[in-house]
């Protein structure tokens, strides 16, 4: 099924190339029935009652590319359980909520969220390529009447851009929604024209999975647009060592040419990634291509994601074992996303008096430095 907004989509680029090399491909072929998906794996009775259920509930679709990358028998695959429905997402869930975050309080206009002192997020796009059974912003991405937007979503950039003119005090702003990306290179072109015309915005990140779901978006073009907007900084979600393909790897050395930094942003998934040598796996192989890992999410309680959050104390033990036993930058900070912002969870490794402090290594064991003798 091709949406409306994938033509236009489509119709806005320039991308000469067909086939599985051109993301047009993966836009125009994406996977959203049954009978499609059935061409990449056996679905299990399970998956396709969750399927049906998800029927004007949630959003799914799955690019060929990412499809690829599943097992085609087993059910477990971590591939698999981020991209097709679960039954488990119909599951009331106690203490889980459609916006655990806290967005929906900080919404300033229709796209920006304002929540920290210098820096704000603008969600520029619902759509993704593959959407995330995780993702934290289902409540956004499953509005299929487009009233987030108050029905606007084809223009009317003007209030966000107007709100960031008159907000002296924000020198970051975030893109992000939905994929940015999933909106072409022209459209991209005229949101960061318009923000790089206000002078007291410092800095431009673009939050985008493309690298990971659909690697082709990645282009010579689109790099050679946000090229001109520097500083500007692409933030990605590899959850699992298998996303890290040639395609992916070549995506993230292209926006590095072009002087972007990649950085990642995991969410700790049950199942999926929440062991030690699979994360360990996923953050050495990510600075080998050069993305440094930046946070760790721990996964939010929101509706429709509940089963796959894990316990603290497991995302804690996943830091121990990387702290001092890898390259320190190969190593995320652990947060947790609520309605005060994003809360560090790495434990303690201190304890302290007016006179000295007690200092725990990675390997526990621990030591006593004096604080200097001022008198
Ligand atoms: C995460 C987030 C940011 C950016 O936070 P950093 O810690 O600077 O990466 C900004 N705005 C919102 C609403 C966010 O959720
Ligand atoms: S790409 Fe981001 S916004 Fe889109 S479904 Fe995945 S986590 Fe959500």
């Amino acid at each position: 099924m091709v949406e409306r907004n994938d033509r236009e989509l489509l119709r806005a680029s320039s991308n000469a190339g067909e086939g599985w090399a051109s993301w047009r491909y993966h836009i125009e072929f994406s996977i959203s029935t049954l009978e499609q998906l059935r061409e990449w794996i056996d679905v299990t009775p399970s998956e396709e009652d969750a399927i049906r259920t998800c029927e004007g509930k949630y959003r799914w679709r799955i690019t060929p590319y990412y499809a690829s990358l599943m097992d085609r028998s087993d059910e477990n695959c971590p591939i698999r359980k981020q991209a097709v429905p679960s039954t488990l997402e119909f599951k009331e869930c106690l203490g889980s909520h459609v916006d655990p975050v806290g967005d929906i309080d900080n919404r300033k206009t229709a796209r920006i969220i304002h929540k920290y002192p210098d820096r704000v997020a603008m969600l520029v796009s619902d759509r993704c390529p593959v959407y995330c059974r995780h993702c934290t912003r289902k409540y956004h991405t499953m509005d299929f009447s487009g009233t987030y937007y108050e029905n606007n979503k084809y223009g009317g950039f003007e209030r966000d851009i107007a709100y960031l003119h008159s907000h002296s005090e924000v020198r970051d702003v975030l893109l992000t929604g939905g994929d940015p990306l999933i909106l072409s290179d022209s459209a991209i072109d005229r949101i960061l024209t318009a923000i790089r015309r206000i002078k007291h915005i410092e800095i431009i990140r673009i939050g985008s999975r493309c690298p990971v779901v659909l690697p082709q978006r990645v282009t010579p073009e689109l790099c050679a647009v946000l090229e001109r907007y520097h500083p500007l900084f692409f933030v990605t979600q590899f959850n699992h060592p298998s996303e890290i393909t040639s395609w992916a790897a070549e995506a993230c050395e292209m926006l590095l040419k072009h002087g972007i930094p990649v950085l990642n942003q995991s969410v700790l998934l049950k199942g999926i990634n929440d062991s030690l040598i699979t994360m360990k796996t996923l953050v050495t192989r990510l600075v080998s291509i050069r993305v440094l890992p930046y946070y760790l999410y721990h996964c939010d309680n929101a509706v429709g994601v509940s089963h796959f959050v894990t316990n603290i104390q497991e995302g804690r033990a996943i830091i121990d074992g990387l702290v001092g036993y890898t390259t320190g930058f190969a190593v995320p900070k652990y947060v947790v996303t609520t309605k005060l912002g994003k809360i560090p969870l790495s434990r303690d490794y201190t304890s302290c008096n007016a006179a000295s402090l007690t200092l725990t290594n990675y390997e526990g064991k621990e030591i006593t430095i004096q604080a200097p003798d001022h008198d």
